[in-house]
């Protein structure tokens, strides 16, 4: 059994207001429990703060966690300096990520907080930090029981996807994934294969897609064939456009549940248990 929770779906830099207070307004950040106690954080957008406090009313004591880093687009890295936990002395934190243009994941993290930036640094923060780096087709093991499959797709500069399995419970995240002209990516296929749930980009619309292909996000439409051609059970669509509001997300929903019936648009503060129940 996995548990999921959303507390980031937007892309790009936090979009909050009175259009897009149903789906929400923050950057990439979803959390990811197994019954062993395992807590895996995937991105560490501007969703990752309220999870923090969050986390830090359930474990005051001592906390161990791993964030998983798609890449170190802003959007997935801007929230941790604002992540509490990483300031308690006590709590350990795993974060996995990429070596990119050859600059080391913790020189890239601790950039985005030097001083012109911010007025504190990541070596101010207290909790034990190990920063690791992941390689492509590797297999991380987390806890006793949590697999986690890392696959480098396509986008500019390069990003992970994740296949995390717990027992039965299989999880895919690809999010700032492109398929090219000639089709589908069959590595993103292969990374969704009859997963429980597959959250993936869909930033666009094909319109919107056709315009601007070479960004290195996919259209909703693209997700909706990915979940079809892996044989998902379930299809959260994510990373929406900064400048869809509720509405319009709620229209892409409906469309692509008259495709794929298992599609949904992911929000913020959606909860689901995996393996989903037929
Ligand atoms: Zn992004
Ligand atoms: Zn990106």
């Amino acid at each position: 059994m996995m548990k999921i929770r959303f507390w980031g779906v937007r892309g790009g830099v936090p979009v909050p207001g009175p259009d897009t207070v149903r789906v929400g307004g923050n950057t990439p950040c979803v959390e990811v429990r197994t019954p062993d106690g395992d807590l895996i954080i995937l991105d560490a957008g501007s969703g990752i703060r309220l999870l923090g406090l969050a986390l830090q009313r359930e474990f005051p004591e001592r906390l161990i966690c791993a964030i998983l880093i798609s890449h170190t687009h802003l959007d997935h890295i801007q929230g941790f300096p604002f992540f509490a936990p990483a300031r308690q002395r006590h709590n350990r934190i795993a974060i996995f990520g990429e070596k990119r243009f050859d600059e080391h994941l913790e020189q890239i993290l601790a950039g985005q907080m030097r001083a012109v930036y911010l007025p504190f640094a990541l070596d101010d923060m207290d909790a034990d930090i190990l920063i690791k780096e992941m390689r492509d087709g590797e297999t991380l093991v987390i806890g006793n029981n949590t697999l986690v499959d890392v696959r480098r797709l396509e986008h500019p500069g390069g990003v992970f996807g994740f296949r995390i399995t717990h027992g039965s419970a299989v999880l895919t995240y690809a999010t700032d994934v492109g398929h090219g002209p000639s089709g589908l990516d069959q590595r993103v296929v292969d990374l969704a294969r009859s997963a429980d749930l597959l959250i993936h980009d869909a930033q666009f619309s094909s319109e919107q897609k056709a315009k601007y292909w070479d960004w290195g996000h996919s259209s909703w439409e693209d997700a909706v064939h990915v979940a079809l051609a892996a044989g998902v059970k379930r299809l959260a669509l994510f990373h929406h456009d900064m400048l869809a509001d509720d509405d319009q997300l709620e229209e892409v929903e409906r469309q692509a549940q008259a495709l794929f019936p298992g599609a949904f648009i992911a929000y913020e503060g959606l909860e689901i248990v995996l393996p989903v129940r037929e």
